[in-house]
């Protein structure tokens, strides 16, 4: 590593850590377990934090009853057997400023962990114990092994980075930062692919810069800056990726122009239609209600995508009750008013069937022209094809979709596998899209276009009712369009959310849902979700609607659905209800996302902290469909600070969107990522909420390059790129 040219990121992924001096069989090893096999992994292995030794901790100094990180050698270790038969081991630790006693009970691996000369961090409240100060079973990171691991001193000058999991990979923190300084030193002047211009437009220092300071910073102040381009790199490539993505797709992609304008999703209720009018039109003009302003903006960007040559391929993204079926099967209808076929895919087979039913229910009287029937003209046809059905209905399906005689299938993924041929599929929707992957998205497309006749690429609609903050939509969906209902349909009032927190709460919550069911009113109960077993869900729902009928709610008519039920039990309770046979509905978490009863204005949800937040936030909104004032309680006590955080933020907001960043906040970037495929171009640094404004500089640096064809001109882009993505994917991403 000593010729000239500046260093690429690529280069440095080619060199093997065994290169470094010191790095021998075990420590190719060590590296190896935390994922580190190249100088490129070496670099991209971030500090966890810093210890700043410019402002050292004086032992001396510490404060009884405060937490404190203190830095220092163990000069003596001793263990024994306390009277109670526990291991003890005694460690004292000292600085240039003093000393201090460190005691761990059951754990006597830290007599051998800990031998004089190490060097270490150690993390805790500092006590106190015979007027002595000692710290209790702190967290310990080992910094200097006992062999002095080539202790180079100069380097626990000032500012000293700790890393990540060395503990348990055998490696010290010190080992591991010099190794990378190591690299740092011999690798030189690093190329930097970010032009100047866009550097000093958003304040970035040069690469070569943004490693030193992360790894080796002089000054903690050296760290923030460097941190920030590296995120801005990582934001970037991922941009990049996704665009050129994008842009292969398109450039491959055989579209389908679908016959619908804009003004056809202008038709209000009521409007003059024909038997000739489209269906868009018919369904329009013969709909209960008018459209709302971003069902309407919403559904032009559609038909826009629609009637265009590019295949959609598009993100609708909407609150609870914003109104997104609606838009959805305008879509579909759109598909058979060009002859072709349209298909709903469902996460779950309840849902699949649920939507079946409502889909039958909106499309109702909605005809077509079919020469192949007397009279010319025929109903929709709208199937399932799930895995309960029988072989014979299966296989009528089946021929229904190749010969066209069935205009809209719902089911789950299953939908597209091999035995399934559409004789000409035109628009797919995908219902709560985060369940599924992009790579599953990208064979579903795929798929569509070889199991069809008509050979070309279906438009897609994916639908997703958990609100993803906007930061993370880029990041997750970032190769998909994005439109978002933001505006719930006229006339709903806020739902009013009560987190019951003592007995009395309680019983007001049992009274509220007596006043509602008579004034005709209807409420849902939710039963706790129970760990890992559906049946056993199922039994605690059957024994609490039992308890409830006899008690709290003892004189109105209770009923019961769970994932045990049949098909056609739960559709007869779902329907009992709907009419208001049934006046409570006592229900497990199938009823989450799709039962609509507008009727209905209370929900209780019992053991709620059990719940996620977006999960909470779909249960609550199966209410608040109607006009009437709707009421949403939260029992139950949660045994954690982030139960209490989500029962509060939800009591306190509304809106899907911003409780989703709370959620964020909650759980961190790791869960929203679950879905995206993993691998080097994960974000290690990045912070959706705090990194934001680079996000979206990010993203706009790489959508120009992109559709400017810049990176034909810079192969060092492509160079970069290859770095983070398998062969076969930069083949395709890349060939010319
Ligand atoms: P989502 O699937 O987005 O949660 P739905 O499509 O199920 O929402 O719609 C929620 C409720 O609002 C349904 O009862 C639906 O009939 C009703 N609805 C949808 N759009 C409108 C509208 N523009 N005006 C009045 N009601 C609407
Ligand atoms: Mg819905």
């Amino acid at each position: 590593m000593s010729d000239a040219a500046p260093r690429r990121l690529r280069q440095l992924g080619d060199v093997s850590v065994s290169q470094l001096r010191h790095v021998g069989e075990r420590r190719i090893e060590a590296l190896a377990t935390l994922g580190i096999e190249n100088v490129f992994d070496l670099l991209t292995f971030y500090p966890r934090r810093y210890i700043d030794r410019t402002k050292r901790v004086d032992l001396s100094d510490l404060t009884v009853g405060e937490e404190a990180a203190i830095f220092g050698e163990v000069k003596k270790v001793t263990s024994r057997r306390t009277k109670q038969g526990k291991s003890m081991v005694e460690v004292s630790v000292a600085d240039e400023g003093g000393s201090i006693k460190i005691v761990f009970f059951n754990q006597p691996w830290r007599e051998r962990q800990l031998p004089v000369g190490v060097a270490a961090l150690f993390f805790s409240k500092v006590g106190e114990y015979r007027g002595e100060r000692q710290m209790t079973n702190p967290v310990v990171d080992v910094i200097i092994g006992p062999l002095g691991d080539e202790r180079d001193l100069s380097r626990v000058g000032r500012v000293v980075p700790i890393y990540p999991a060395s503990g348990k990979a055998g490696l010290t923190s010190w080992e591991i930062g010099g190794f990378i300084e190591e690299s740092l030193r011999r690798a030189g002047p690093m190329f930097d692919p970010v032009s100047l211009a866009v550097r000093e437009r958003f304040e970035l220092v040069d690469r070569t810069q943004s490693f030193w300071g992360i790894h080796a910073p002089k000054e903690l102040d050296e760290v923030a800056p460097a941190r920030r381009r590296l995120v801005f790199d990582e934001f970037l490539r991922l941009q990049m990726l996704l665009a050129l993505r994008r842009r292969r797709l398109e450039m491959s992609a055989t579209g389908i122009r679908h016959p619908i304008a804009r003004d056809d999703v202008d038709v209000q209720p009521g409007a003059l239609v024909t038997s000739s009018s489209s269906l868009v039109r018919r369904f329009l003009a013969g709909h209960h209600f008018a459209l709302t302003g971003a069902q309407r903006r919403v559904l032009g960007e559609i038909a826009d995508d629609l009637a265009g040559p590019l295949p959609m391929h598009r993100l609708l993204q909407g609150d609870v009750g914003s109104g997104k079926t609606i838009v959805a099967l305008t879509a579909l209808l759109a598909a058979l008013d060009g002859g072709r076929q349209g298909a709903l895919m469902a996460p779950t087979e309840v849902l699949a069937e649920q939507h079946l039913a409502s889909m039958r229910r909106d499309l109702e009287g909605l005809t077509k022209l079919d020469p192949m029937v007397l009279g010319g003209e025929r109903a929709l046809s709208i199937q399932l094809l799930s895995g309960r059905l029988r072989a014979k209905e299966r296989q009528s399906v089946l021929a229904g979709l190749s010969s066209g005689a069935v205009d809209i299938v719902v089911g789950t993924h299953a939908l597209l596998t091999d035995d399934v041929r559409f004789r000409s599929l035109g628009v797919i929707v995908i219902d709560e899209q985060h369940r599924f992957g992009v790579e599953q998205r990208a064979a579903l497309r795929d798929k569509g276009k070889q199991h069809s006749d008509e050979s070309a690429d279906p438009d897609l609609l994916v639908m997703t009712a958990t609100p993803i903050p906007r930061t993370a939509a880029m990041v997750v969906f970032g190769d998909l369009d994005r439109s978002v209902l933001d505006e719930l349909p006229r006339g709903r009032l806020p739902i009013i959310t009560t987190w019951a927190k003592d007995s009395h709460d309680v019983n007001d919550c049992w009274l509220k849902v007596r006043d509602e069911v008579a004034k005709g009113r209807r409420a849902y109960v939710i039963c706790p979700l129970v760990e890992g077993s559906e049946r056993i869900e199922a039994t605690s729902a059957v024994e609490e609607r039992t308890r409830l009928a006899l008690h709290e709610l003892r004189g109105l008519s209770v009923g019961l659905l769970h994932g045990q039920m049949k098909g056609p039990e739960k559709d007869e309770v779902v329907d009992q209800f709907r009419r208001g046979d049934l006046n409570v509905l006592v229900a497990t978490v199938v009823i989450e996302v799709g039962v609509d009863v507008p009727e209905a204005s209370v929900i209780v949800i019992e053991d709620a902290w059990r719940f996620g937040l977006a999960q909470l936030h779909q249960l609550r909104g199966r209410v608040g469909r109607g006009d009437a004032q709707s009421y949403c309680f939260l029992l139950g006590t949660p045994p954690s600070d982030d139960g209490a955080i989500r029962l509060q933020a939800l009591v306190d907001s509304n809106d899907g969107f911003e409780l989703a960043e709370v959620d964020l906040d909650l759980r961190g970037e790791g869960t929203l990522m679950g879905a995206r495929q993993r691998g080097r171009s994960d974000l290690r640094l990045a912070n959706l909420r705090r990194d934001e404004d680079l996000l979206s500089a990010a993203h706009d640096v790489a959508t120009s390059m992109v559709a400017h064809d810049a990176l034909s001109d810079e192969p060092e882009w492509e160079d970069e790129l290859r770095l983070f993505v398998d062969d076969d994917e930069a083949d395709y991403l890349f060939k010319s």
